[in-house]
């Protein structure tokens, strides 16, 4: 009854890989029998990976734009006279 509860739960730590083998093999056999928690596994660990992707590749350029936008907001930053 709680199986998918206790799949869900754990799913974080199923994905980073912390959990133990034996509840490993617990989580890796519902989600075998189970799609609508195979669906949030497959989803979880791709958004992982675009999530650590975007991070690596992403969060620099957007904080260049940023300051970038932050300077020509300043008053009389891009006019002087
Ligand atoms: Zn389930």
């Amino acid at each position: 009854m709680s199986d998918c509860n206790d799949a869900l739960h754990e799913l974080y730590e199923f994905i980073d890989g912390e959990l133990t083998a034996e509840r490993r093999a617990l989580i890796e056999g519902h989600l075998h029998r189970c799609s609508p928690c195979l669906e949030a596994y497959d989803f979880h660990a791709e958004l992982r990976i675009v999530v650590s992707q975007k991070c690596r590749e992403e969060v620099p350029e957007a904080l260049r734009r940023r300051i970038a936008s932050a300077l020509d907001a300043e008053p009389g930053g891009t006019a002087p006279a």
